[in-house]
């Protein structure tokens, strides 16, 4: 069996563990098919932490936007009315109930 010394774990292994890459004299990548595996699984890994800080830094900077605050406040008056509506639905449910809530949603 023909083995291949990896760079990144330091073991012997076989060339059948090592992707092919042409742009080295060997033919064979430096690290196992392995190793190759974890380092992208932790590019990844750091991309979505990156993505993560990213994303926290654009909703804490959107917080202190006044009119983007106030559309908050206007889209959470919506819900807190919108499932009134519908529990006053669900407690009337005897003869009419629909046209109410419906019309007062347009309003806002
Ligand atoms: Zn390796």
């Amino acid at each position: 069996m023909k083995t291949k010394w990896c760079n990144k774990c330091k073991n012997d292994k076989s060339v059948d563990d090592f992707n092919k890459n042409g742009s080295n004299k060997t033919g064979l990548s430096d690290w196992c098919r392995e190793c190759n595996r974890n380092r992208s699984a932790k590019l990844r890994e750091k991309d979505r932490n990156a993505y993560n800080n990213k994303l926290q830094e654009y909703r804490r900077k959107r917080m202190l936007n006044p009119k983007y605050r106030e559309k908050m406040r206007i889209y959470r008056e919506n819900i807190k009315h919108l499932s009134k509506a519908k529990r006053g639905e669900i407690s009337t449910t005897k003869k009419k109930e629909k046209p109410i809530f419906a019309s007062k949603l347009k309003i806002i």
